[in-house]
């Protein structure tokens, strides 16, 4: 585990887009699970402006330090994102996203759980994919399990090395678009540093399964 990002346990703690730390429980609001920096806008900006779920970001960034971008610099970009899209608050998980851990991200997740009650909040988590991303597959399945697939919307996301995967379309307002849009200009270092082929091609649309 890193040592320089907290891990916070039941109820949530929450970094909120101003900064400051509060307390949210997580029975209280939806809950949306970004694997890693970028996806919850990339592929969730609609989902969020509707919902106004609390974000979990699962992985910190540590492959892009190849690039120069470092994890501090994506944490921030997301600050500046969500705070476009409404959320009330949002958490880093500190595993690095260079390892695939599951025990990490899954004691987390039953962490927001109450053990005295049987409710669960409204999930929202990647869809699996046959050729998708295995964190976002990762993701996927333990959101399944811990917080039972009738309470989990799934948003697609990307196949490795392919095309974006679609399904049904998120209707949204048109009046979320400029948001959306802000929240993307955000991620500086996507596009003019890391991978921004793959951005190119996502387009604003979005899906879920
Ligand atoms: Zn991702």
């Amino acid at each position: 585990m890193s040592e320089d990002v907290e891990n916070f346990d039941n109820p949530l703690p929450v970094r909120s887009p101003s900064g400051e730390t509060v307390t949210v429980s997580a029975m209280s609001r939806p809950i949306l699970f970004a694997p890693h920096n970028d996806d919850e806008t990339l592929f969730a900006s609609f989902l969020c402006l509707r919902h106004r779920p609390v974000v979990v970001v699962c992985y910190r960034s540590k492959v892009q330090e190849a690039n120069g971008i470092t994890a501090d610099e994506r944490q921030a970009e997301t600050s500046c994102a969500v705070a476009h899209l409404g959320v009330p608050a949002w958490h880093q998980w500190p595993w690095h996203d260079s390892e695939l851990n599951a025990d990490g991200i899954e004691g987390n997740m039953w962490g927001m759980l109450d053990p005295m009650s049987d409710d669960k909040p409204l999930v929202f988590a990647p869809a699996w994919h046959a050729k998708g991303h295995p964190q976002h597959n990762l993701v996927a399945d333990l959101a399944d399990m811990v917080f039972g697939k009738e309470h989990v919307i799934h948003y697609t996301t990307y196949l490795l090395g392919g095309p974006r995967h679609v399904a049904k379309e998120v209707i949204f307002d048109p009046a979320w678009i400029a948001p959306k849009l802000s929240a993307l200009a955000c991620y500086r270092s996507q596009t003019e540093r890391g991978p921004n082929r793959m951005w190119l091609d996502f387009g604003l649309r979005e899906y879920v399964t």
